[in-house]
């Protein structure tokens, strides 16, 4: 097992993986930003390394100061977290390439799964069902148009090397397909340097589901369960629920060992998630993120596991110590990510915080590295917090959740919590009629009506 391992991330996840390598035994070295020397995961780490100026390109994008800073501190391997280099190939190549163990999975599967033409492609072969749309890349706009014609408008542009939910465009109509086409290469390319871009068709009303898998080197694959992260905003996620509602038992072991089996066919290592759209009973792959995602709090909530202790021993060598008939999935999740925004208008709120209270009680658990006087950058992601619930059934998950957003006091700076408990009060919302759409939808509808009472 590992003496001592390196993070290579800040905020909350840098916070959760020094709490689960104190659990295993494990020291840590957390490198940062000199933004963030005041960080908690820095405090709460063995050591601390910083390893330059604030601008991401300059420190958790630094692979030459990260890769430094293992060998100073004598490390034996990096988790990279989430975002920054977590799926970054050449990352994964270069700390193993200087002797140290990669906590993720092989350079091969992020570069696969990255590439999303190239990660629909394989999925295709191993027999995923897909959004329609076109084969791989699209060469120009005159192709592109052939293709939209052909699965019917409309139709979305997708950047191969897209993420976030940035260099997407939907095209309507034939007339706007050129220009939507330009732009969406236009800023892929400016985003990821990268401008290819490939077709899918638009789906209306689809919900976003997601199969957390957990893979050993040994050849064991397991899924534990989805999650449903439909109500976005932006294509971001806003709040996450495990299990997904109205997704019966049948449902989850066929789309969940559909997604294993592929897994297991490509080899793959660690932890992962295969996203899919889910519309009208039918299931389409998405993507496959190549990391940990924000959200496997709900999941470990539900099955009782530790995912990130588990991916640390995998990356070890060691043998999952279960199989999937051993994972059970207990109660309803809920996740609501707190920003540091204004709650309407969603303009960044960074600053000191003046007053910090995290919410408590059964069933709640709150992931961040917020404090008392702590400054929230203005450089990073926006997200400060992640409130979770855990409770028996959707309807007390509910209740839960309201009780504890509203326990929950951050001042010096604006947050979305008043968008959280909106949210929970909207009727479609608390008998889960929503898909990826709903939360725009309603917030316009909202907006219109506030509009129309004030004249
Ligand atoms: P990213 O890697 O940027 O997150 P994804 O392919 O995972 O991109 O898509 C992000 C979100 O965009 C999805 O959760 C969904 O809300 C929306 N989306 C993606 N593809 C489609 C589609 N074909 N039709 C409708 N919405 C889509």
């Amino acid at each position: 097992m590992f003496k001592k391992i390196l993070i290579a991330n800040r905020g909350e996840i840098a916070l959760r993986i020094v709490r689960a390598c104190k659990e295993m035994g494990i020291e840590t070295v957390v490198v940062h930003s000199t933004a963030d020397a005041n960080g908690m995961a820095v405090r709460m780490a063995d050591e601390s390394v910083c390893i330059g100026p604030a601008p991401s390109r300059q420190s958790y994008l630094n692979i030459p100061a990260i890769l430094t800073a293992a060998s100073v501190t004598n490390v034996d391997a990096i988790h990279p977290g989430i975002g920054f280099l977590s799926e970054n190939e050449e990352f994964c190549r270069m700390v193993e390439a200087h002797g140290f163990t990669f906590i993720g999975p092989t350079p091969e599967h992020i570069a696969k799964m990255g590439d999303k033409a190239v990660a629909k492609d394989t999925m295709r072969a191993l027999g995923l069902p897909l959004i329609p749309g076109s084969p791989g890349i699209v060469r120009d706009a005159e192709e592109g148009l052939k293709i939209a014609k052909d699965c019917g408008f409309p139709v979305l542009i997708k950047a191969v090397a897209g993420g976030g939910g940035k260099g997407m465009k939907v095209a309507r109509s034939e007339e706007e397909f050129k220009s939507s086409f330009t732009m969406a290469s236009a800023e892929a390319k400016a985003a990821f340097g990268n401008g290819d871009v490939y077709l899918e068709k638009y789906l209306s009303h689809p919900r976003h589901i997601e199969i957390q898998l957990l893979a050993d080197s040994h050849g064991n694959v397991v899924h534990l369960g989805e999650r449903d992260c439909s109500v976005q905003r932006s294509h971001q996620k806003v709040v996450e629920e495990c299990p997904a509602p109205g997704i019966t038992a049948e449902q989850r072991n066929f789309i969940g060992d559909l997604a294993a089996d592929c897994a297991r066919k490509m080899g793959y290592r660690g932890v992962g998630t295969m996203e899919f759209l889910f519309e009208d009973g039918k299931f389409y792959f998405l993507e496959m993120n190549t990391r940990l995602q924000i959200e496997h709090t709900i999941t470990e909530m539900v099955t009782g596991i530790d995912l990130v202790r588990e991916q640390i021993m995998v990356a070890a060598g060691h043998p999952l110590p279960f199989r999937q008939k051993d994972i059970k999935f207990d109660g309803h999740a809920m996740e609501c990510r707190v920003n540091a925004e204004h709650p309407e208008t969603f303009i960044p709120s960074p600053g000191k915080i003046t007053r910090y209270h995290a919410p408590g009680g059964l069933g709640v658990r709150v992931d961040s590295a917020l404090y008392d006087g702590y400054m929230v950058p203005s450089t990073y992601d926006s997200m400060v917090a992640k409130l979770i619930v855990h409770a028996k059934t959707r309807e007390e998950a509910l209740m839960r959740m309201q009780r504890a957003l509203e326990e929950c006091v951050i001042e010096g700076i604006q947050t979305n919590i008043p968008l959280h408990l909106r949210i929970l009060q909207e009727p479609e919302f608390r008998v889960a009629q929503f898909n990826i759409h709903w939360l725009e939808k309603t917030l316009a509808r909202r907006k219109e009506e506030g509009r129309k009472a004030a004249l």
